[in-house]
């Protein structure tokens, strides 16, 4: 059982980030990689994801030590099936996108410009730091009248968070599309992903115009449709981290939260296992199941309590304000894909009282592909949130081309306490609250968190096609 000898890693000493290289793995079926995604000292990006090839394999991408490396190598040197190729390059020595120094949008006076507002090949030259991105949103606030609302906690390094909202006047119960952005430090480009979409809406509102991505155009209708749904977005859920990421370059994921260890990868909870959903997962789930840690220095440490973290409650208190919010997207990278609930373990249709909130089923949740236990999810609503996340990955692609995929969250191996499971459960866990159909996007190649200022680019005309379908098909199942 190669189980036991990936796990004896998990008592190696922590992770240096700027010795990461990337890797992958190449096997006929995803299945192969069940053992190798079950080590949680390995650093699989926002989730293990398995992409099928063209050749009818599937791959795995990963950031792994040079000693990691060679476990990997020697524990697999007798599976035939399974095999370990390097990326040819180590990501952080291409020429990545800068990040912007100074500030572009001077203080809050100049907006921002999206791409869908500009003519074919128009580029962005730098990824906004984190002042820009206040700047920026300011900017949005000053010029087009963008509301804002400052969320009630202090992050741990002292900032104060912003969430906007746009498209349904001063009444917050009007408001049903929530995006966020910025959870995880290193992916770079979410934030400005998001920032230029909501510029582009407001400018093409403003001029009575539609917008442009790649070979994907929408109407002006399209927009003031858009706009009408009701836009919250919190575009840097996790300021201390950019702000430390951007600083050392270090592929920083978590927040900078020193309670549980102050140095080196000891430092920081990962925001998006924190939220209050089977957060605490060695009650909940299968034993042998990992879907976050409790070691802080692992780059899935859950943290001390569910919602302990400043930026989770932040993130959360956006529900509470805007109590009719229908549908939620939280903005990764990276890895070409959509998911839909559920993450924590398959979906089924049959059972209502199989459910995440049923004891009974405490333990066995979890591993994919057997009987023991399914997630819950009205086949209404599956058949809503596929049909939402195929029209958005469609967009995605027919932009220039590049493949985006659609998939249940829990793809390989489960996850506790994310945001988008959250965002799902909560009609069920909170008295009085409204049905909240929860999605990730995972935009860009798969481990590459800081792209080239070409990637950098198309990232956000797919992503940003992307929004455009992701809320037409969200206003077509309905907003109510
Ligand atoms: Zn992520």
């Amino acid at each position: 059982m190669k189980y036991s000898l990936v796990a004896a890693l998990l008592f190696q000493s922590t992770v240096v980030l700027g010795d990461l290289f990337p890797i992958h793995f190449r096997a006929p079926t995803a299945a192969h990689f069940l053992d190798i995604v079950r080590n949680d000292t390995f650093d699989f990006g926002c989730r293990p994801i398995a992409h099928p090839t063209d050749d009818g394999h599937f791959t795995l991408h990963a950031l792994l030590t040079e000693e990691q490396i060679a476990h990997v190598q020697h524990e697999y040197q007798y599976a035939s099936e399974i095999s370990i190729h390097r990326e040819v390059d180590k990501r952080q020595e291409r020429a990545t996108a800068p990040i912007g120094t100074g500030d572009r949008f001077k203080a809050g006076t100049v907006s921002p410009v999206g791409l869908g507002t500009q003519a074919t090949g128009a580029t962005i030259a730098s990824i906004m730091n984190v002042a820009e991105i206040n700047s920026a949103t300011t900017a949005l606030v000053n010029n087009f009248g963008v509301g804002s609302v400052t969320l009630p906690y202090k992050t741990f390094n002292g900032a104060t968070q912003k969430a906007f909202f746009v498209g349904a006047g001063t009444d917050k119960s009007a408001y049903r599309l929530y995006l966020s952005a910025g959870v995880h430090a290193r992916e770079r480009g979410g934030p400005d992903n998001l920032i230029y979409w909501i510029s582009d809406l407001v400018a093409a509102n403003k001029a009575n115009t539609g917008l442009k991505y790649g070979s994907k155009s929408y109407t002006a209708a399209q927009v003031k449709s858009v706009l009408a749904a009701g836009i919250v977005f919190f575009p840097l859920v996790n300021p201390d981290g950019v702000t430390y990421d951007q600083s050392s370059g270090s592929l920083w994921r978590k927040n900078r939260n020193t309670k549980s260890g102050t140095s080196g990868s000891s430092i920081g909870v990962d925001i998006n296992r924190n939220f209050d959903f089977l957060w605490n997962f060695k009650k909940f789930f299968a034993p042998g199941e990992a879907p976050a840690s409790t070691s802080p220095s692992s780059e899935v440490f859950a943290g001390t309590a569910a919602a302990s973290e400043s930026e989770t409650k932040n993130h959360v208190s956006v529900y509470d304000s805007f109590p009719k919010l229908r549908w939620f997207m939280d903005i990764h990278s990276a890895a070409g894909d959509i998911l839909y609930s559920w993450g924590d373990d398959e979906n089924q249709s049959t059972s209502t009282t199989m459910n995440f909130q049923n004891s009974a089923y405490d333990g066995k949740r979890g591993p994919v592909g057997d009987t023991a236990y399914k997630e819950y999810a009205p086949a209404a609503d599956v058949t809503a949130i596929k049909g939402v996340a195929a029209k958005t990955v469609a967009a995605m692609s027919a932009v220039g081309g590049r493949r985006y995929q659609a998939m249940q969250a829990v793809g390989l191996y489960a996850t506790s306490g994310a945001t988008d499971d959250y965002a799902y459960s909560r009609q069920w866990a909170k008295a009085g609250a409204n049905k909240v159909y929860g999605f990730t996007m995972e935009f860009g190649y798969s481990t590459n968190f800081y792209p080239t200022a070409s990637e950098f680019n198309q990232n956000i005309l797919d992503t940003n096609a992307g929004f455009m379908d992701w809320a037409l098909a969200a206003i077509g199942v309905g907003l109510n």
